[in-house]
């Protein structure tokens, strides 16, 4: 078959050594997209965007120190490929993090100072509808054991804050590059939800940056 003038589809590696995958992977198949489990360097290759999963931080880190893994993809994502990072993913794309083991790793692709588990541990778990800047109604956010954003750098743009009389509600959603970039990342879990959007936001992410 002549391939010269077909589009080519996005495919999207899902870092796979542990926690939620299989959520982000059925999301994805909701809305039609190719995915990957990326478990290997090899994994990597070809991937047009990148999913970093919920899970736990620390034993991701320690996994992909392991797995050899660390490096490329870290080099995978500072090359410009378009990352999601949820919840634990999150944590793992930012440049600081409090609250977290000494030896745990920070891929620092996000400037953001995240603080892990941050609501509480009382407050394990909780759902609210929030506003999401390029998402006209709001979003359904569900949080586990979530991290919050304390602090974001110059050029990055807050997507979403847990809603608060003062308009000064804990930072949840982020996008790099002045909201134009091409790193995102939510401290809640849009894959455990039938609400797509998200993921349908950052698939146009990955649209544009292949186009
Ligand atoms: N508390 C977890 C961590 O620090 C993140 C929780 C999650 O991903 N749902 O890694």
């Amino acid at each position: 078959m002549d391939s010269s003038n077909e589009e080519r589809t996005p495919l999207i590696g899902i870092l796979a050594v542990q926690g939620g995958v299989i959520e982000h992977q059925r999301t994805l198949e909701r809305l039609g997209v190719r995915s990957r489990l990326v478990r290997r360097p090899a994994h990597l290759d070809g991937v047009d965007g990148l999913i970093l999963p919920g899970g736990e931080s620390t034993t991701m880190s320690k996994l992909l120190e392991l797995g050899g893994l660390l490096e490329p993809l870290t080099a995978k994502i500072h090359n410009g490929t378009p990352t999601f990072g949820t919840c634990a993913g999150m944590i793992l794309l930012a440049s600081e993090v409090k609250g977290t083991r000494p030896d745990a790793h920070c891929l620092s692709a996000l400037d953001i100072t995240v603080r892990r588990n941050a609501f509480g541990r009382q407050v394990d778990s909780f759902e609210t509808d929030l506003d999401f800047k390029g998402i006209s109604q709001p979003v359904h956010a569900v949080f586990i054991r979530a991290p919050w954003v304390e602090s974001v750098g110059d050029d990055t743009e807050v997507l979403a804050r847990v809603p608060a009389d003062d308009d000064k509600g804990a930072i949840v959603a982020v996008r790099s590059g002045h909201g134009r970039g091409n790193v995102l990342a939510t401290s809640f879990h849009p894959e455990v939800t039938d609400d797509d959007r998200v993921h349908d936001y950052f698939v146009s992410m990955v649209e544009e940056s292949m186009a």
